[in-house]
């Protein structure tokens, strides 16, 4: 079953990466570095944007980070990483995009949370003072509402509302309405103070499943601005991917987002491009777009009593994954190519014949022979100690050959 038509949405340019329209939803990440550390944000950008983040946040939180900011974005610039970079800002960006105009200018996109931006005020100025910014370095802005920083005066008002209401919702509706509110209401003001329509992308983000689709379907329901999707606080490990991939998915489907990212948690001194590969399988998985090869591995049973065929899927996977930045220069539509590393004769050929190229070991008690099917015929049997050598040799050149004629993709970073 294929993906709903996308939803109609405006397209929002930022830095030069069209969000929104008919442009492929995008992939976006932020750095957890302190940003005022500009050496240490730099190499941390770099690392995302070469695994194919295509906006990367960094937060703006102190005078520190917004003077760090133009060092940042020069320094990227300087090492040809061309990635947009869009500044996270929380209660102080009214004063921050003042006061150092260097960084305003520097970012691609700020993100506002309406729900920080005027505590303790009764007018909405720092916020005014924000989309003023955006209007003047003509930059695009992200409203980005989270229910953990909700407006908590709109969330009583409307709460209030509910009780004297004759058929009063669950405070859980309630929540859900007050962030959709929260969002829609921040846009129409900013366009009131000047803004364009098509420089607005919104986002309301929970850390519930069911919350965030029902959260998603309202706004989508009620907008056109490019919706930008993602589980808040996703959480750790295999838990963290996994109510990403649910909540992105449904939405994907049903054609809702326009750019995603997957607010995973890190373990210490853990690799922040996971949350980037986890977008990617995302978005590869429902045929939306293509990033890296894919290898088809068999889960292994008691027929493969050895790891052998295990570590070869995961060299095989590494090194496709490692090979893509100079493939896709390359390398027209290499992505879209289908790996097979298989434990053993019961489906190894037949899963092998409906890849590019595939390989079925020998699992216990069978020959120790290896054969190679390429475009579904057996071309090679491969055995003894250089089996995978030998297969990444057949790997570059099947891609050489199948993909070396085409025109050269676009390069991102
Ligand atoms: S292909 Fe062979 S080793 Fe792999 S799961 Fe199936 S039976 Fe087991």
């Amino acid at each position: 079953m294929a993906a709903s038509p996308r939803r109609r949405s405006v397209a929002v340019n930022i830095g030069g990466v069209q969000v929104g329209g008919s442009n492929p939803v995008v992939v976006q990440s932020m750095t957890n570095t302190d940003t005022a550390d500009s050496a240490s944000t730099v190499n941390q950008v770099m690392d995302l944007a070469r695994a194919g983040s295509e906006l990367v946040r960094v937060t703006v939180n102190t005078e520190e980070a917004a003077q760090a900011v133009p060092t940042i974005v020069g320094t990227l610039r300087d090492f040809g990483v061309a990635v947009p970079i869009v500044g996270d800002f929380h209660y102080n960006g009214h004063i921050l995009l003042k006061k150092y105009p260097a960084c305003a200018r520097a970012l691609s996109k700020y993100r506002i949370n309406p729900g920080n931006v005027n505590i303790g005020r009764k007018q909405d100025d720092n916020f005014r003072t924000m989309i003023e910014a955006a209007i003047e370095y003509d930059r695009p802005v992200r409203i980005g509402v989270n229910w953990g920083s909700l407006d908590s005066a709109l969330l009583t008002r409307m709460m209030d509302e509910n009780s004297r209401s004759p058929a009063p919702l669950s405070a859980a509706e309630v929540m859900k309405r007050a962030i959709v509110e929260s969002a829609l209401r921040s846009a129409e003001n900013a366009e009131r103070y000047g803004l364009a329509h098509d420089k607005i992308v919104l986002s309301a983000k929970v850390s519930n499943v069911q919350d965030l689709i029902g959260v998603y379907e309202m706004l989508a329901a009620r907008c056109d601005y490019p919706l930008h999707l993602g589980l808040t606080e996703a959480g750790l490990g295999s838990k963290g991917i996994v109510v990403t991939a649910a909540a992105l998915s449904v939405l994907l489907q049903a054609g809702i987002g326009d750019t995603i990212r997957a607010s995973l948690t890190p373990l210490p001194n853990g690799d922040r491009t996971e949350e980037v590969v986890v977008c990617q399988q995302i978005l590869q998985a429902l045929s939306l777009r293509s990033f890296t090869p894919q290898v088809a591995a068999c889960p292994g049973c008691g027929r493969t009593t050895s790891t052998f065929f295990q570590d070869m899927a995961d060299q095989i996977q590494t090194y496709l994954r490692e090979q893509m930045p100079v493939w896709r220069e390359k390398y027209a539509g290499v992505e879209e190519m289908k790996v097979a590393v298989m434990g053993c004769v019961v489906n190894g050929p037949g899963e092998s014949k409906h890849a590019n190229i595939g390989i079925s070991l020998p699992g216990t008690f069978e020959q120790p022979v290896a054969p190679v099917y390429v475009d579904g015929k057996l071309v090679k049997t491969l055995r003894g100690d250089g089996i995978v050598a030998e297969f990444r040799g057949m790997l570059d050149d099947y891609v050489a050959r199948t993909y070396g004629a085409a025109q050269p993709a676009a390069v991102l970073v």
